[in-house]
């Protein structure tokens, strides 16, 4: 059976990495069909729009996707993407699994957590004004609805997974209604798993006890910014943003990406590290059920590490991205 799936090379070095992906893809010998659709900055050069049409369309009739990261520029200029893909195709559940890998030298040890985070609503919503000249609003949007059905995920996924605890962060300390809304939903769905620990934890603190001991945690389930932020801090514990998978999910449809952006500083270069986007392949092929691939990928990028003969920059060595695919995909098709 032939697997059609929707190909977001994205911006920067997404089409480098995304190539690379693909390579190891066609390593497991399964059947592909890549269905290429810009979006991004490269999109508003071809095609007039950072998220055209068909790239929606795409992703809706094949239900899967692999996307390279999109810029998005800082202050002015287009949406963000990512933000308009995750909301119109109310992909709601970024999930974000952070694991010692093997041959990694890293300030941890035996780090195995996963961050669950909103992706739907919160400030990423869009919603800023001027209120007058000099004073800018910006809408922090939680609701009932979102926060329960994230809750689910994270404790469903804690269950399937056979995780222990899930740890909510917030900071309804202070914004008492929103974070404390997410709370009280965090707090009603926890009371459907009894079987899992569930517990609470105010954002500023989470961050210093991560960076003391990340072993600690297992499910964190964050709003959206929170859940962007932690990401990156936790990706740190595994060696870095080259590293770090990650999945878009709604009912029906889902978006793997990892969790890096375009890196436009080393773009174009052969520098990137494709191993984030090829563990996000992974993801995607436990996703479509073929977890003996998934396995096979996983293996292969652990092997690679562990031998450290081949690795990229960010890794401490010189490697380009086509080479580490290369070197990915052979053991892959040994395997
Ligand atoms: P970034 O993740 O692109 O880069 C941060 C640092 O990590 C840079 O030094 C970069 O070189 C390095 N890095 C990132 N990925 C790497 C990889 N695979 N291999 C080696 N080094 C890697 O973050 P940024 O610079 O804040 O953002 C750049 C652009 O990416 C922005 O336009 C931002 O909006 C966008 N972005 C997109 C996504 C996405 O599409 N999902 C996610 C985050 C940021």
């Amino acid at each position: 059976m032939a697997y059609t799936i929707t190909l977001i090379p994205g911006d920067g070095i997404g089409p480098e990495v995304t190539a690379a992906a693909v390579r190891v893809l066609t390593a497991t010998g399964l059947d592909f069909v890549w269905e290429t659709v810009l979006a991004g900055a490269s999109a508003i050069g071809e095609e007039g729009s950072a998220l055209p049409p068909r790239v929606l369309e795409s992703v809706r009739r094949n239900k899967v996707a692999l996307k390279g990261p999109t810029e998005t520029p800082v202050g002015t200029g287009h949406r963000s993407v990512n933000v308009d893909l995750r909301k119109q195709l109310d992909l709601y559940a970024n999930l974000r699994p952070v694991k010692t890998l093997p041959g990694i030298k890293s300030r941890f040890d035996g780090v195995d957590l996963v961050v669950v985070r909103e992706n739907t609503e919160d400030l990423y919503s869009g919603l800023e004004h001027v209120v007058v000249p000099g004073v800018v609003e910006s809408i922090k949007i939680i609701t009932e609805k979102a926060s329960t059905r994230i809750a689910r995920y994270a404790f469903d996924y804690a269950r399937t997974h056979g995780r222990q605890k899930v740890m909510a962060v917030h900071k309804a300390n202070i914004m008492k209604l929103s974070d404390g809304l997410f709370l009280d939903c965090c707090r009603a769905v926890a009371k459907g798993y009894p079987e899992i620990t569930y517990d609470e934890m105010i954002v500023d603190n989470t961050c210093m006890q991560l960076v003391l001991d990340p072993t600690r945690f297992d499910v964190l389930l964050l709003e959206n910014l929170y859940g962007d932020i932690v990401s990156d801090l936790c990706a740190g514990f595994i060696g870095g943003l080259g590293l770090a998978p990650g999945a878009n999910i709604g009912e029906e449809i889902a978006i793997f990406e990892a969790v890096h952006g375009s890196a436009p500083d080393i773009a174009g270069k052969n520098l990137a590290n494709p191993m984030a986007l090829i563990l996000s392949s992974a993801m995607m092929l436990d996703h479509l059920g073929e977890t003996a691939a998934a396995r096979r990928v996983r293996e292969a990028v652990y092997a690679v590490l562990a031998e450290g003969k081949k690795l990229t920059r960010d890794l401490g060595g010189t490697a380009g991205t086509t080479e580490i695919a290369e070197a990915i995909a052979s053991r892959v098709e040994k395997r």
